[in-house]
């Protein structure tokens, strides 16, 4: 698999920036987009045609992970194309504005393959429903937590990933319970836990220090790097 960082910006996307967006391809030529925040669809413009994924993973309907499928839409409307989306199928209204034609929306829980990538979800504690999501092929799996305000459930979930794309939202002097994310310091936790081989902190906010959040997960597990629009990883 190979893993293009679309957008990773928290809450809203920074100038040029993109909210929650990552690119998955697969080495047979499939691909996944994991979210669709604010900012994404330009982005993953510039790279394919969007309506040649296999699908698109929305981990939760929050605005930052999942508004430019509004656009995505029309661009599907126009061009006569028609994609499957995996949702938590709640009472969003970003959800009820996504009904129709273009999109053929599933449960998320439902599914367990994307082109050729094994995949599963496991949901997380965050302010409405939310997943996490695995993808694996030949012997290589990546996480993504999508939001998250706990990760003790996520361990076993994580066991082992070869990468592990994780929430990291706060700095741990201003973290604190009410939150719904985690920070650096949980983040990194949750690495060292689940025994991961690479840790790539991200949902940082614009208003947000990117650096000293990854000095902040470093302390406590080396293998970290901050998500960037653009970053590619190969596993
Ligand atoms: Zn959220």
């Amino acid at each position: 698999m190979e893993l293009t960082v679309i957008g990773c910006d928290g809450a809203y996307p920074g100038a040029n920036g993109a909210c929650s967006g990552y690119l998955v391809r697969s080495r047979s030529g499939g691909s996944v987009l994991l979210d669709c925040g604010s900012g994404v669809l330009s982005k993953l413009m510039a790279l394919m045609d969007p309506a040649l994924l296999d699908a698109i993973v929305i981990t939760h309907w929050h605005n930052d992970h999942a508004s430019d499928l509004l656009v995505l839409r029309y661009y599907l409307l126009i061009h006569q194309k028609k994609l499957t989306i995996y949702a938590p199928l709640d009472d969003s209204p970003l959800l009820q504005l996504c009904r129709g034609e273009e999109f053929d929306i599933k449960d998320i829980a439902q599914v367990n393959v994307i082109g050729s990538m094994a995949v599963s979800v496991q949901s997380v504690a965050h302010s409405v429903p939310a997943y996490a999501v695995r993808l694996t092929e030949n012997g290589k799996s990546l996480v993504y937590t999508g939001d998250t305000d706990r990760w003790k459930n996520l361990t076993d979930f994580c066991r082992q990933a070869d990468l592990l794309i994780c929430d990291a939202s706060f700095s741990t002097d201003q973290w604190h319970e009410k939150l719904p994310h985690l920070s650096a310091q949980q983040a990194a936790m949750l690495a060292r836990e689940a025994q991961v081989k690479g840790l790539m902190i991200t949902h940082c906010p614009p208003t947000g220090d990117r650096h000293s959040l990854l000095r902040e997960a470093r302390a406590v597990f080396a293998d970290s790097v901050s998500a960037a629009p653009g970053l590619r990883l190969a596993l």
